[in-house]
């Protein structure tokens, strides 16, 4: 049977603003492939008997490309015992930090993931500032932007030109129609994908995969509700089992060919 890979948030570095879930995941896991960030304190949840490898990119010679990563969550999940591989990572898993990569990789190889969400450094970084970062007299929008993208390019192109923001719309029903009106009048195409999640990250979680035009139209979304707008909320045509077969056998990395033990690599 094989493993699945469980890409958990780590949060901002504390351990008690860890979720309940992500420290279950610690408990249980056979496996930890961890990023620079995420503290000694955090890791010590995890059982004696787990195998734990600093992934980080700044853990000097050892530091591993994005593909030795990838490579290395696929070659564990493939290992003949099941097995609880966690990807830790700090803050949100979700929010820069090269999810999209690994999550490719899992998809193409048909290995079978979770995702449990984080407190991001903004959410921590405004409460250890005593503010709000949505404000309501002040603020109606939050930016989440980088100064630092994969195209090396300077920080106004990323914000005004290819970066193409993804937005977060809180509160967007039940006038689903206006809210998707108010996003075309401001140059969004009716054709952008958006996702709108219902109950997230519970138990009955909805998610629902549509255009602009037609959630304009859509009855029934239960709230809470988060709608997410931009080219992210595709969803992913690697989900489909056929893309999956025809993959796995275009995989440039050979999975066997990798040491039992990564630190010793
Ligand atoms: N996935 C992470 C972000 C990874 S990028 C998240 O959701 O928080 C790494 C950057 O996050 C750091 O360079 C820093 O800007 C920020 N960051 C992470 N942890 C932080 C902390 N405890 N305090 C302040 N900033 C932090």
């Amino acid at each position: 049977m094989a493993g699945k890979v469980y890409i958990v948030g780590a949060g901002p570095g504390a351990a008690d603003l860890l979720t309940l879930r992500a420290a279950a995941l610690l408990r249980a896991a056979t496996i930890v492939l961890h990023d620079d960030l995420v503290p000694m304190e955090i890791l010590e949840l995890c059982p004696a008997s787990a195998q734990i490898v600093n992934v980080g990119k700044r853990c000097g010679r050892h530091s591993r490309s994005q593909e030795q990563i990838n490579a290395l969550m696929v070659w564990h999940a493939r290992e003949t015992d099941a097995q609880t591989i966690v990807r830790l990572k700090s803050g949100d898993p979700a929010v820069f930090g090269r999810l999209g990569e690994e999550l490719d990789a899992l998809r193409r190889a048909g290995v079978e993931f979770e995702i449990v969400p984080g407190v991001t450094a903004a959410s921590a970084a405004a409460a250890s500032a005593k503010i709000t970062l949505t404000d309501r007299r002040v603020a109606s929008a939050l930016v989440v932007v980088t100064a630092h993208n994969s195209r090396n390019e300077p920080l106004s192109k990323t914000m005004f030109g290819p970066a193409r923001p993804t937005y977060a719309v809180y509160m967007p029903g039940p006038d689903y129609a206006g809210t998707v009106k108010g996003l075309v009048e401001s140059g969004h195409e009716p054709a952008t994908p958006c996702a709108v999640v219902s109950y997230a990250g519970r138990a009955d979680e909805e998610v629902r995969y549509l255009t602009l035009a037609d959630l304009a139209s859509v009855k029934g979304i239960p709230a809470p509700a988060l709608l997410i707008v931009g080219e992210v909320a595709a969803e992913h045509p690697l989900q489909r089992p056929q893309d999956l077969l025809s993959e796995i056998s275009s995989e440039p990395y050979h999975y066997d060919r990798l040491p039992i033990h990564p630190s010793l690599g």
